[in-house]
């Protein structure tokens, strides 16, 4: 551990769009706080390893780091397009919704202008209440260790985890996370494209799982020129399309946050359930229409490069040397199949389970997994950091919390609630501002 102790108003862990656009909002405050975030990668990336060919946002780029908070933000991303010359031709293409790979590029974009305020290659690993007078905890120690193992100690007021999500393994495949042919989709372009370029021969590669990542993987499989053979294999009957019509993408509204929370707890989960079907297990209308066309002209041309194992679930699978064996039956019962694949790529999704953060450490401090309303966890009396948490709050603030929805208006509100201790009205910020 490194000698120095350097100290801060406010330590962020993470550094996706999420503390990104706290970061933004923080300096368009001209907040007087000493502010550090830590990413453990070694340089910006807005999920990298599925940054696919062909994929396009699925929400407005009105939606960026700024625009719903601050329309006249030098980091919209109408200033990225105008930095890069690239405004006219955008328009042109007519859309609302740009590449992945582009609003990556614009997150990288922002996050240069801000590199002063974060700390890359810091994967913090622990979070350690600091006792102040009286027996109270004044502060935090969070401790960071770099690629060489290195690790350094900062003290902190207070903390905001935007940490993202944790890969989903299946319970099925438990004994098997560390099998070199288990690979989930967080991790697919840097680990599966390389092994089908290596290949001397077609590879035999499942993919389990029916929301967009699975489809565009599965989609991306067939279009690979190793030709790999591909089983898409779900539970559900159909590939069922993300509802992202007007009425209903109206959930997505910063107001409805409040709305939200507002509601008794039953209610919010008939809300979350209600809604379900705009951003889990779905898939965009023109993917479902790609591939729905690829099977039937499988069919008219006879080939059986790719199956669709639909209605079926993943009942045992077992390493056979560098290959995996599944168990697959029919979710309604009957006979199963029993087949061997090269890859096994699990598009399962990510939890979010504050239980199982950095967090994890200060339990005997946290009143429960909640937060308020400003997104500030409750803490014991006696215990001072303010704990802000982005992307942990689905159950009580929505459907919004873990997409991009709402980034800006949100990170103003944690941006309110840092300054609240250090001024008598920290308000909202406006463009006019
Ligand atoms: C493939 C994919 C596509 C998506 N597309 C959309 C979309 O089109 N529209 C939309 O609204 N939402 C989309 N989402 C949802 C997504 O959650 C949000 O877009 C966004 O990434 C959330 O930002 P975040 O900063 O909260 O989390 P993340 O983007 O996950 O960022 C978390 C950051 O924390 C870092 N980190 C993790 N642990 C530590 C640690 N211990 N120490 C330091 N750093 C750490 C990670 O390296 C990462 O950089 C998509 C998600 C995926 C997986």
């Amino acid at each position: 551990m490194s000698e120095q102790l350097s100290r801060h108003d406010v330590i962020g862990v993470g550094f996706g769009p999420s503390n990104l656009a706290l970061a933004i909002a923080l300096q368009e405050r001209k907040a007087p706080l000493q502010a550090v975030f830590l990413e453990a990668r070694p340089s910006f990336a807005w999920h990298p390893d599925m940054l696919l060919d062909n994929s396009d946002m699925q929400v407005s780029f009105i939606k960026d780091l700024v625009t719903l908070r601050n329309p006249a933000s030098p980091y919209s991303f109408l200033s990225y397009l105008h930095a890069k010359g690239r405004m006219e031709r955008f328009i042109n293409r007519k859309t609302f919704y740009p590449s992945r790979q582009e609003f990556n590029d614009y997150f990288t974009w922002a996050a240069m202008q801000m590199q002063d305020s974060c700390q890359y290659d810091q994967r913090v690993v622990g979070v350690e209440p600091v006792a102040g007078a009286e027996g109270c905890i004044s502060q935090l120690d969070v401790i960071s260790e770099n690629s060489k193992g290195e690790q350094i100690q900062r003290r902190t007021s207070d903390l905001v985890l935007a940490v993202g999500g944790k890969p989903v393994v299946p319970e099925v495949f438990a004994g098997l996370k560390d099998h070199p042919a288990i690979i989930h989709s967080s991790a697919y372009l840097s680990t599966v494209k390389p092994r089908l370029a290596a290949s001397d021969r077609p590879l035999k590669i499942a993919v389990i799982g029916s929301g967009q990542s699975g489809a565009e993987i599965f989609w991306d499989l067939a279009n690979d020129p190793a030709r790999p053979q591909v089983d898409f294999i779900f539970r559900s009957h159909a590939l069922k399309p993300a509802d992202d019509t007007p009425f209903v993408n109206e959930i997505f509204d910063a107001s409805f946050t409040s709305f939200v929370f507002d509601q008794p707890r039953e209610q919010r989960r008939a809300l979350l359930a209600e809604y379900a079907n705009t951003n889990y297990s779905v898939v965009d209308g023109d993917l479902i229409s790609q591939i729905y066309g690829l099977f039937y002209e499988q069919d008219v041309t006879g080939g059986d490069a790719y199956g669709l194992m639909r209605g079926t679930r993943v009942a045992a699978a077992e390493a056979r040397g560098s290959q995996v064996g599944l168990s697959l039956c029919p979710v309604q019962g009957g006979a199963g199949t029993a087949r061997t694949y090269d890859l096994v790529i699990l598009a399962t999704g990510y939890q979010r389970r504050v239980g199982e953060t950095l967090l994890a450490g200060l339990k005997g401090y946290l009143e429960g997994t909640e937060t308020d309303r400003s997104y500030r966890i409750g803490t014991v009396p006696g215990f001072r950091p303010q704990i802000f948490l982005q992307g942990y709050c689905e159950d009580t603030h929505g459907l919004s919390d873990t997409l991009l929805s709402v980034l800006p208006v949100r990170a103003d509100e944690i941006a309110a609630g840092l300054l609240a201790p250090h001024c008598e009205d920290p308000g909202m910020l406006t463009a006019a501002e």
